[in-house]
């Protein structure tokens, strides 16, 4: 019999995960506070699944009919939840609201479902440290859209137990996603960390009056970000000179003198905020957002077929 995950919120990414859950055939049993949003969710993923299908893009071995019958609507949590292999949380980037969710999750799961949240921001410590189930509480947090991007950040909190996060490896690798696994938590995990170091020296180059928006979106775009979809920041390093010791012996130092002149970090407000918000408005209209929203997933899909034929 098919094991059973249970998900908890069915907005943009409780969608997300069970339709990447069913590919691989685990039953979903999906719940939302909001009852109509579980019936609005079930309703997107069916077209979903047949847009995929249709366009050839459905993961996994099943077809779209076989994948929707996986995929179940409750207004019960308690139902939700019984003899799931893992739970994922995925309520609202809003820590009071996440925490109660977590607090009623608490009280009706049974060892040993695991409690896996899609936060992206809060720590796993924090989040579950009233709960009586907290052995068995992990971060699993995705990038949007996570169909076609597959990474997902596997952070534990110091009380999680070592078998929880191997557990939740292997549940990742298998429905083809591609986990990272943190050996504690950190602030901002690693995807955030490092797209933050990106934004501030972005910034940084704005704001001195270096390059102008829409240049210095050219040099990830155009640049780096092609490289980047294929290989690591270490491994580009590693065949840009004769391996990792001779790069360092050519760059180093280079590297930690241009490092050294970057300065304090910035504040992404006031005067320059503005200025940003003008130029990248002329560029993309704000009511243009979805249809450019909708090209960059388009995108996605292209890069990722692409990647998975090299
Ligand atoms: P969303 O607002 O689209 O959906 C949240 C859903 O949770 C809503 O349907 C809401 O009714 C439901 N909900 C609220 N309280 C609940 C409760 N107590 N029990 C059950 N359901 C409840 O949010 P989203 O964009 O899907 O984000 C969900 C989580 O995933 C957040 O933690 C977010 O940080 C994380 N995440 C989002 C993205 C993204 O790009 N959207 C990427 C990675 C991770």
């Amino acid at each position: 019999m098919a094991e059973t995950i249970g998900i908890l919120g069915s907005g943009l990414i409780g969608r997300s995960w069970a339709m990447l859950f069913a590919s691989a055939g685990y039953k979903v049993r999906l719940f939302d506070i909001e009852p109509q949003q579980v019936q609005g969710a079930l309703r997107e993923i069916e077209g979903q699944l047949r847009e995929l299908e249709q366009s050839k893009l459905l993961r996994g071995k099943r077809s779209a009919r076989e994948q929707l019958a996986l995929i179940s609507g409750t207004t019960s949590l308690q139902e939700c939840v019984a003899g799931a292999l893992l739970v994922q949380e995925c309520t609202p980037e809003i820590l009071d609201v996440k925490m109660k969710a977590l607090r009623d999750l608490d009280a009706v799961v049974q060892p040993p479902t695991i409690i896996s949240s899609s936060t992206s921001t809060h720590m796993p410590s924090i989040l579950s440290k009233d709960l009586k189930n907290k052995s068995r509480f992990v971060v699993a947090h995705p990038v949007n859209p996570p169909y076609y991007v597959r990474l997902v950040e596997i952070v534990p909190a110091p009380h999680t137990e070592a078998w929880v996060p191997v557990k939740v490896r292997e549940l990742m690798e298998g429905i083809g996603q591609v986990p990272v696994a943190l050996q504690k938590e950190v602030a901002g995990f690693s995807l955030n960390r490092i797209q933050y170091v990106i934004l501030n020296e972005v910034w940084r180059q704005v704001q001195d009056g270096i390059l102008s928006v829409s240049d210095v979106d050219k040099v990830m775009s155009e640049g780096l970000g092609p490289r980047y979809a294929f290989l690591g920041a270490l491994e580009t390093a590693y065949l840009n000179a004769e391996g990792m010791l001779n790069y360092c012996d050519r760059y180093a130092e280079t590297i930690y003198s241009v490092s050294q002149s970057m300065g304090p970090t910035p504040r992404m407000e006031g005067e320059a905020a503005k200025n940003v918000q003008k130029e990248l408005c002329e560029r993309i209209p704000m009511e243009k957002l979805q249809e450019r929203r909708q090209w960059r997933d388009a995108c996605l899909t292209r890069l990722a077929v692409l990647k998975k034929e090299v």
